[in-house]
């Protein structure tokens, strides 16, 4: 089976999680703040705060922002669903903006209606959280305008896209959002096996992300309440979780980011023959890049016939194509159904969903290996 995702591991990747395994620390030990060095260095942001999963991420960086009881948060249909259960963990309601129809990110057009209607039923949301689907930025520049207009914050859900850009930019810099998370699950571009990193620019978001991600509890001398009790003081000065990156993931991290120009680098080349291959069958590719920035994290054809997809998909898998969809929608999700949301509601979003497949497409692919998919696709089609 050629799988439509897959890891990357390197005997330097080996070496470098065997080496943490002979040492002192297996966590909090001075690989994960070299991760966050990493991370920050290479997106340039000010701050980088690693956890356990890009989940833990989304949900510390709503705590963050101060999502709670009685707040609102926007977000797309087609994405994981940790993009919007992490408003739910915090109390606060979730609402869908529809997508485009040819990138599959948040429609800056269907956002701006919606604002309009949130802002005259006193409704806005508190936050925003803009989805990179498949590794390519939404137009985070007019998100940002609209964000200054409206007064939301902006969370962009860069889990597909470490790597990618945005107007010469690296995704992660955060200068059109408060906070940006990546994602480093095996199927994601980099993988520390689990793993998740929040990036900031501002030290108050950054502090509050750092004391959320381990029991809200620090031994900052500046920040204790109480005259230390001595060496051994710390105090609980917040509610926080055990989200925290372990020394083992975080040096799998490090090895990792050497080769992400490499990993985003092919898959752009594969992504760019992939439009060359296909352009003939009846399928509809994504919207072209002319710009060459997204990482490429997942390639998306939509067959014409929607009545077909079933069958083109099943055909695809017993040819040993192992293809995927990315995503059902959220909102038709049962547990979403049960907050009130119907089919019809993200007509776009459910358009896409009918007809999407999400073909081969990692590091390490070979040419061969990419025209037997396409080879596959053609036969399917037919
Ligand atoms: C993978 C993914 C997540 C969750 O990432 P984990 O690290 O598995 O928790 C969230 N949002 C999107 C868009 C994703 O693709």
């Amino acid at each position: 089976m050629i799988p439509y995702g897959r890891q990357s591991i390197s005997e330097e990747d080996i070496t470098s999680v065997v080496e943490v395994l002979k040492s002192d620390f297996l966590t909090q030990g001075p690989k994960v703040p070299l991760f966050e060095q990493t991370i920050s260095e290479f997106v340039g942001s000010k701050f980088a705060v690693a956890v356990n999963s890009a989940t833990s991420a989304l949900h510390i960086a709503c705590l963050a922002l101060d999502v709670g009881e009685g707040d609102i948060v926007w977000t797309t249909p087609i994405t994981f669903v940790a993009s919007a259960n992490c408003a739910l963990y915090c109390g606060a309601e979730v609402d869908f903006v529809d997508i485009e129809p040819n990138t599959f990110n948040i429609s800056v057009s269907a956002l701006e209606i919606k604002l309009q209607q949130a802002k005259d039923a006193g409704r806005l949301p508190k936050a925003l959280i803009a989805v990179h689907m498949c590794g390519r930025s939404p137009d985070m520049r007019l998100i940002s305008q609209l964000s200054e207009e409206y007064g939301f914050h902006i969370i962009e859900d860069a889990s597909h896209a470490i790597g990618a850009d945005y107007l010469g930019e690296p995704v992660g810099s955060c200068r059109y959002s408060d906070i940006t998370v990546f994602s480093f699950h095996p199927v994601k571009i980099v993988t520390t096996a689990e793993g998740g990193v929040v990036t900031t620019n501002d030290p108050d978001i950054a502090h509050k992300l750092q004391l959320l991600r381990s029991h809200g509890v620090t031994r900052d001398p500046t920040q204790l309440h109480a005259e230390t009790h001595g060496p051994w003081y710390y105090e609980q000065v917040d509610l926080g979780w055990n989200y925290r990156m372990t020394e083992l993931q975080a040096a799998l991290g490090v090895s990792q980011l050497q080769r992400l120009a490499q990993f985003v680098n092919q898959r752009r080349v594969l992504a760019k023959q992939y439009y060359q291959k296909l352009g003939t069958l009846p399928l509809d590719l994504p919207a072209p890049e002319n710009d060459g920035t997204s990482a490429w994290h997942l390639f998306v054809v939509r067959v014409k016939d929607a009545s077909k997809r079933r069958a083109v998909f099943e055909a695809l898998r017993q040819m040993g194509i192992g293809v995927n969809v990315h995503y059902i929608p959220v909102h038709l999700q049962p547990y979403y159904r049960k907050l009130g949301f119907v089919a019809g509601d993200y007509p776009d979003a459910e358009q896409y969903y009918q007809r999407a497949i999400s073909i081969p497409l990692f590091h390490g692919m070979t040419d061969e290996q990419q025209d037997s998919v396409v080879a596959a696709l053609t036969e399917a089609l037919q």
